[in-house]
């Protein structure tokens, strides 16, 4: 019987190494891995010609639903509109809050799931965004969704926090106690995610620089010092630590943070770092120099070439395990609306930019090797999501999911690429090396070229296996 669809003459990308020759698809999954000639024949045969055959990305880090219309309509909206820049950038699956909101939790992870289906051009899973304490209750019955991951803003107090529905308190050591009792309940991979960023030091300092009449990203990146960041992994770590449960921190930002994970994750602690594209690719004196002003204004701050360079090393031994990107749909419009310390932070969407980005930068600069980076932006989040081997390899038995890679081509990036509602791109003009040409979906091809292929939206959401504690 010939397969479905064969890739050929490829480097394909494995944990087991990089092996010349292509993969075999039958229907959603992947059939065989190995030597071209062995393959055998099928319906429609691609001859990739030398290029690179990478797992689809999954991007751990995303907030869809909560930029310029912060709603389960901007959801929809976003599903809808955002992902095709998914497909085209070779990201198959990603993970999205829930749009913040003080509802039961239950609730939300189910309108999220709904939102995305029929509507994602790419597969999907929810991170359910704790708010309150009643919301921390229901973390077993959420994890009955298959809804395994749970952020808490740990970073945020006063009007920050209200602002996104949080007790003016924020999420406090408490809260936390209380959802590492229910997440150790659950047992791994339930996960906390924790946003660490001390806030209340940061607040006299942004004032500060407020009443000096700062307002440049050096001064945001100086308003948050690298301790804040720190002091907050261990004050939480060591909470997680007790009960067992996975903490990871998302978009670690700083070179102080790396070093002092090395000396928890020896000591045993069950803390996972990720970093996030925006910070390894750019450094606050060069996005100031752009004068890119709120569109580059994200929290955690962008920081300095030494964090960017410990960072990428993070990556390399292992320090850090994951990548996302940790975007929200805004437009510029909605950025440029008000002043530089009023307008929210984050970064817009991202994703197109993400395997250029990480490719020219890390790839070709010799930062990091073509295994290592499918390990951070394919394996390791799949890993932790709890949708390994699923998701996340080129192995035989799991999806389809496959990005081709022409190490080749050169591009530049820019919004002209974009077909989401970012209409802005940080690297406008960045000359690159390294594009996505062909992303598969479950054994369909969903783009092309820099177009997405075909009208319907193939993404579904990815419960994955639920865990001992539910079972
Ligand atoms: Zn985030």
């Amino acid at each position: 019987m010939p397969h479905d669809l064969i890739l050929k003459n490829g480097l394909v990308v494995t944990p087991q190494g990089i092996l010349e020759g292509g993969v075999a698809v039958d229907g959603e999954k992947i059939a065989a891995v190995g030597a071209s000639g062995s393959l055998g024949t099928a319906k429609r045969e691609v001859d990739v010609q030398g290029k690179i055959i990478f797992p689809g990305l999954f991007n751990p880090h995303t907030h869809l639903g909560n930029g310029d219309d912060v709603s389960w309509q901007g959801l929809d909206d976003d599903f809808a509109r955002d992902t095709k820049d998914f497909a085209i950038g070779g990201v198959t699956t990603f993970a999205t809050t829930t749009v913040f909101s003080k509802d039961p939790l239950v609730q939300c992870v189910d309108r999220s799931i709904k939102s995305g289906t029929g509507r994602s051009f790419v597969d999907f899973k929810i991170t359910g965004v704790v708010l309150t304490p009643e919301q921390i209750t229901e973390i077993p019955a959420v994890a009955r969704k298959g809804c395994l991951s749970f952020k808490f803003f740990t970073g945020y107090c006063g009007c920050q926090a209200e602002s996104l529905g949080m007790p003016a308190s924020g999420i406090t050591p408490d809260m936390f106690f209380r959802a590492c009792e229910e997440l150790a309940r659950v047992g791994p991979p339930a996960v906390a995610l924790i946003h660490a960023e001390e806030p209340y030091v940061r607040g006299i300092l942004s004032e500060r620089m407020q009443r000096a009449g700062k307002s440049d990203l050096v001064s945001w990146a100086e308003h948050s010092p690298a301790w804040a960041e720190s002091v907050q992994v261990y004050q939480y770590g060591v909470i997680a630590k007790d009960f067992g449960v996975p903490m990871y921190v998302v978009h670690i930002a700083n070179a102080h943070t790396v070093d002092f994970l090395v000396y928890l994750q020896r000591e045993g602690y069950p803390i996972i770092g990720e970093t996030v594209v925006g910070f390894l690719s750019s450094t606050a004196p060069e996005v100031e120099a752009k004068k890119l002003g709120t569109h580059a204004k994200i929290q955690p701050p962008i920081k300095f070439a030494a964090d960017r360079d410990r960072l990428w090393r993070g990556l390399r031994e292992g320090t850090l395990t994951a990548v996302g990107t940790d975007s929200i749909s805004y437009s510029s419009k909605y950025k440029d609306a008000q002043g530089f310390w009023e307008t929210r932070v984050g970064l817009n969407m991202q994703e197109i930019d993400t395997l250029p980005l990480l490719f020219s930068e890390g790839i070709n600069k010799g930062r990091i090797d073509l295994a290592t980076l499918a390990r951070v932006v394919a394996e390791n989040p799949a890993r932790i999501f709890g949708i390994y081997p699923q998701k996340g390899v080129i192995a035989p038995g799991s999806d389809a999911d496959l990005v081709v890679i022409d190490q080749n081509k050169q591009d530049t990036l820019g919004v002209h690429r974009m077909r989401g509602r970012a209409d802005y791109s940080n690297w406008e003009g960045k000359p690159v090396k390294g594009m996505p040409v062909m992303t598969f979906l479950r054994g369909t091809l969903i783009a092309e070229n820099g177009e997405v292929v075909g009208e319907r939206p193939l993404g579904r959401y990815v419960a994955g296996q639920p865990p001992r504690g539910l079972v």
